[in-house]
């Protein structure tokens, strides 16, 4: 066992005091109301695509096989696994201008990936691509999307800058009609929705943001006309600027680095402060990847799934600082052979001991004392996603990059010439948003438009009391309707969602392969097996309630509210054993749960 310092119940007693104080602070915080803006209506202009211009075309009139809502990589697997099927005519719709989904819009400087480009860029074996790093930039992602799509003759009917308006079942045809915001009426036999749990971005709502005069945008609408440069070069225009950003997940701590770089001025307004690990990035070799057998990357994807999930593996194959992670803190075998309440307890300690190791490497590269002390994270390690970076944290030793500490509140208003925080005012030209993606994650809240099924039923009316789905990927009353499952959706949670999509991909194509060979035209849920899986995802739901109820407010437990479903998990197996169970479901041949007519 790993060894962990001595903490007696009295220490731990102090920690979670500690962590508690810093969670209500979190609590009480006047900023926590957020802003989810629609293509149409306030807040319209924060979606604006600063990448492409919008090309005018006439409205779409005709008939597709399908339609897969969202060009994201999990509408692509979808699409390339359904050519694999034999299907003809695939229609992707994106309100992007060309495939990648959150890839597309996610260009800020310094983006990259998080979870290794080995395991995480997909079907490389098939595409014969080599990533160049380790960790691969989000130009380089983008660019795979786009070979992805050729490849598989995706762009062929694809709409690009098209926002679905409403999918609506017509019984009597026996089609989907989809609508969109460009005025077009496609009729479907089936429709996939792939919308990405980052899809629908989240504004602070900030008094007086209105009378701001400077530059204001999200960092998923980057404006290089604004900054100068591009995600991988020098941000001239900033050399004369004083700028905010707000937020320091996972996008502020690969952002503020470079913006630190080029501006006169940054201000890091931070209200929660995150982990920052090692991320060690290094170039892959090419020959490497060469004389490895023909499979790897998938048996490289289960091994990195399998040490999250806590199953023992002969080796660790990508062994970065997400595996080390999990094997030291959650899943040392020696847990295995404790009471569960001393089990419990060796894990709080070990969670400690890794938060103390993430605290003193703050305290190792930040020179100020008091900015080292701020950006000190004090919560237990997995109530936040974990963030990795090795710039970050020397950031805050320029002296023109100075962190703003908001003590858990945000920002309080902004003004004409800034915002003010903590009843001081700071000037500024721009004020750069990374404050994330909407939390929603079922029904129109997710999807951002109405899904109408069976009888006038809409998605939002069967799901008011819970998610309801057969393997997180169909439900009942909504027939040729296939969802590409996000985070706590009825299916299998990994941190590579890459992985688990490509599991998703082959279900669905060949659920609409097989019926299409049985001469069937509808395929549709059955409710009972429905019924069954909901039961399923119930009597495996781990009981998280308290460890979230003691974290600091996040994506997890719902900003602190806590006030989701039961049902709205993830399988509470490993990811793996759904998988299998998807697998099996496949050799078995029966499409059981499903009828067909
Ligand atoms: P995020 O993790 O939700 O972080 C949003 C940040 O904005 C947090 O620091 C939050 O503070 C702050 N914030 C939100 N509303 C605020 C307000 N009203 N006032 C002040 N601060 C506010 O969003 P993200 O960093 O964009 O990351 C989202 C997800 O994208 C991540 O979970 C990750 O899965 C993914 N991501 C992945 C990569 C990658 O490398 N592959 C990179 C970027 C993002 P609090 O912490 O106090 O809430």
């Amino acid at each position: 066992m790993t060894d962990q310092p001595e903490l007696n119940d009295t220490d731990l007693d102090a920690v979670r005091e500690k962590y508690r104080v810093e969670r209500d602070k979190r609590l009480e915080g006047s900023s926590r109301a957020v802003v989810v803006p629609d293509f149409t209506g306030p807040g319209a202009e924060y979606l604006v695509d600063p990448y492409q211009p919008v090309v005018e075309r006439e409205p779409v009139n005709d008939e597709v096989d399908v339609v897969i809502v969202g060009a994201g990589f999990g509408g692509l697997l979808f699409g390339a696994n359904l050519r694999d099927e034999g299907m003809q005519r695939i229609r992707l719709i994106d309100t992007a201008g060309d495939v990648g989904g959150v890839w597309y819009w996610n260009r800020y400087p310094g983006a990259m990936c998080d979870v290794e480009s080995l395991i995480y860029m997909p079907l490389l074996e098939e595409l014969g691509y080599v990533p160049k790093d380790r960790y691969a930039k989000a130009a380089e992602i983008l660019a795979h999307a786009k070979k992805l799509a050729k490849h598989y003759g995706l762009y062929d009917d694809a709409l690009f800058h098209t926002a679905v308006t409403e999918l609506r079942w017509d019984d009597e045809e026996g089609h989907w009609l989809v609508t969109t915001n460009r005025g077009d009426q496609i009729r479907a036999l089936h429709v996939l929705v792939a919308p990405g749990p980052l899809n629908r971005l989240r504004l602070p709502d900030l008094p007086g943001l209105d009378s701001f005069k400077g530059r204001v945008f999200h960092t998923s609408r980057w404006d290089y006309s604004y900054t100068g440069g591009d995600s991988e070069s020098e941000l001239t225009g900033l050399r004369d600027k004083a700028v905010g950003i707000v937020g320091t997940g996972a996008t502020g701590l690969q952002c503020v680095p470079q913006v630190a770089k080029y501006a006169k001025q940054l201000y890091v307004f931070q209200r929660t402060p995150s982990t920052v690990a090692v991320r060690d990035n290094r170039p892959i070799d090419p020959e490497w990847v060469k004389s490895q057998q023909p499979g790897w990357q998938a048996r490289r994807q289960d091994n990195f799934t399998d040490v999250l999930a806590g199953v023992p593996v002969d080796e660790d194959l990508v062994h970065d600082s997400w595996t080390d992670l999990y094997n030291h803190l959650l899943y040392d075998p020696a847990f295995a052979e404790l009471s569960p309440d001393a089990a419990a307890k060796l894990r709080e300690i070990a969670d400690f001991n890794q938060m103390e190791s993430v605290r003193s490497r703050i305290a190792t590269e930040v020179a100020d004392p008091q900015t080292a002390e701020a950006l000190k994270p004090y919560y237990a390690y997995t109530c936040k996603r974990p963030g990795f970076h090795d710039e970050y944290l020397a950031s805050f030793n320029r002296p023109n990059v100075t962190l703003v500490d908001t003590q858990g509140q945000g920002l309080e208003a902004a003004y004409r010439d800034g915002v003010i925080v903590n009843g001081e005012k700071y000037e500024l030209d721009c004020l750069i948003l990374a404050t994330g993606f909407s939390t929603e994650t079922a029904g129109r809240g997710m999807l951002g438009y109405e899904v109408v099924g069976r009888d006038g039923l809409t998605l939002n009316e069967k799901w008011a009391g819970g998610l309801s789905t057969l393997h997180g990927i169909a439900t009942s009353r909504f027939p040729n309707f296939f969802l590409m499952p996000g985070n706590y959706s009825q299916s299998a949670g990994t941190v590579n969602l890459m992985h688990a999509m490509q599991h998703h991909a082959k279900q669905v194509a060949y659920i609409i392969g097989e019926a299409t060979r049985r001469g069937a035209r509808v395929v549709e849920v059955d409710p009972e097996a429905e019924a069954a899986w909901v039961q399923t995802i119930l009597d495996k739901a781990p009981d998280r309630k308290e460890f979230l109820a003691a974290c600091t407010p996040g994506r997890d437990n719902y900003e602190g509210a806590n006030t989701r479903p039961a049902q709205n998990a993830l399988y509470g197996g490993t990811p793996r054993e759904y998988f299998e169970i998807l697998e099996k479901w496949r050799q078995a041949g029966d499409l059981a749960g499903f009828r067909l007519s």
